[in-house]
């Protein structure tokens, strides 16, 4: 079963607007064994919506288009829907009552409805009309036969929570009921601490021998990767088993470098660990900014082991506030291995737990000098009896730099915290 993703609007295609759509559709279509093979982004313009539509019908036997059911003249999916399926524009008493619903109830405008608002009510009559709890804008279900298959297209509004309401609610639950699926089963493996190409070169008899209905897929990002196998198939448990047994053995070829077996951050990692031996942390961040005190409180229930953090981006703040001598800081710089050892330990003393986490170094752009380019980066982290620290050497923008120094310093405490360093 084969589905395509269509977005609609030129604020996706100017960048203006990140495309959570499609992400959000995908994730959904994936756990209910629907294969999305293409995703299109196409602007508010009539030919290119109808070219979209005629390509993806072809391969595909789902196409959700979000986006462009506004009410102002921006939005042209409706009327061209309309055109496209040969329908006429009618009234929907349903729409219509859930308009005024909204107006007078919900948002609580003074005064009459617009009529623009009102036509938001009007409909091509050849749509089944999916109601739209959170928002004006209805969703439609399209059937069509393109080459003798019959084909669906669902339109939803490109409001995120309106699209997900709706998906949710209207649209997955009849997709099951009109189609029989196969099931999909994935199994997602985390590795640090070797590069894509070195793991495909291990891989590469494993991945020869893969049966057709299970593949894998490389996931790199931030100096880690992440490795999913994905099954295909009619029978769920046998899948499950399969994919299962090929998953052990991808993972006992690549033990050295296995971080975690299930498809969770690194913070969410870490956080399980420092729970599981009632530990605390606590962070000490210069370069990274509080980055890696933000990684690890968007885990919900990270208080139970996060103390805080000082982030001490000036020396002054490095001496006053984590006792950092000011003759390491004179003599070593503030980006050196003797300075995060000590961030460790006055973090450690000042923040009163277990673990503490520090890092130290020049992000970029500015700041470098023959001795420390930019992407000189100490990090360190530790407990009272015994501190790591490790320099990394990073060739990205700032922002990179900032997040691959926060992946490799909780990489570097996971370590620390099960005696692995060294
Ligand atoms: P529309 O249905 O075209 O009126 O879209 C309404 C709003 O939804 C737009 O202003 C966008 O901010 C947002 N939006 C539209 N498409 C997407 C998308 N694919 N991902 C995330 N947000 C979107
Ligand atoms: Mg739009």
């Amino acid at each position: 079963m084969n589905a395509s993703i269509i977005t609609i609007g030129d604020e996706l295609l100017i960048g203006q607007t990140i495309d959570t759509n499609s992400a959000f559709i995908a994730q959904e279509f994936n756990k209910a064994g629907i294969w999305v093979r293409r995703r299109v982004a196409v602007g508010d313009n009539a030919e290119d919506i109808e070219t979209a539509l005629n390509e993806e019908s072809k391969q595909a036997q789902i196409i959700i288009l979000t986006g462009g059911l506004g009410p102002t003249a921006d939005d042209i999916t409706k009327p061209l829907l309309n055109n496209y399926f040969g329908g006429k524009m009618v009234m929907d008493p349903n729409v219509a009552r859930h308009i005024e619903y909204l107006f007078r109830e919900v948002y609580r405008r003074p005064g009459p409805i617009t009529e623009r608002n009102k036509k938001q009510a009007e409909v091509p009559d050849v749509a089944k009309i999916l109601h739209n709890a959170r928002g004006s804008a209805p969703g439609m279900w399209f059937e069509k036969s393109v080459d003798g298959r019959n084909v669906v297209f669902v339109s939803l509004p490109g409001v995120p929570h309106e699209m997900k309401g709706l998906l949710i609610d209207e649209v997955m639950p009849r997709l099951l009921k009109h189609f029989k699926f196969p099931f999909i089963v994935h199994r997602t493996a985390f590795t640090a601490g070797m590069g894509e190409s070195m793991v495909a070169e291990r891989l590469l008899d494993f991945e020869a021998a893969l049966p057709r209905h299970i593949r894998l897929a490389y996931l790199p990002s931030f100096g880690i990767v992440k490795l999913r196998l994905t099954g295909q198939g009619r029978k769920e448990q046998q899948l499950t088993e399969e994919v299962g047994l090929q998953f052990d053995q991808l993972t006992a070829l690549l033990e050295d470098i296995v971080v975690s077996k299930t498809d969770e951050p690194i913070e969410k990692i870490v956080g399980h660990l420092l729970l599981k031996q009632q530990r605390t942390v606590a962070t000490a961040e210069s370069c990274t900014g509080g980055n890696v005190a933000h990684w690890i409180t968007r885990v919900p229930g990270s208080s139970a082991y996060y103390n805080g953090s000082i982030v001490s981006y000036s020396n002054i703040i490095k001496e006053a506030l984590l006792q950092v001598p000011a003759t390491t800081l004179r003599t070593q710089g503030a980006v050196s291995s003797e300075t995060v050892e000590a961030m460790v330990k006055g973090a450690l003393q000042q923040l009163g737990t277990d673990y503490a986490v520090a890092t130290s170094g020049i992000a970029g752009p500015d700041g470098g000098t023959p001795q420390k380019p930019v992407g000189t980066i100490w990090i360190a982290a530790g407990n009272q009896d015994r501190i790591v620290t490790r320099l990394l050497q990073l060739r990205f923008d700032r922002e990179q730099n900032i997040e691959i120094t926060t992946m490799q310093a909780l990489l570097l405490l996971r370590k620390v915290i099960l005696g692995l360093e060294g």
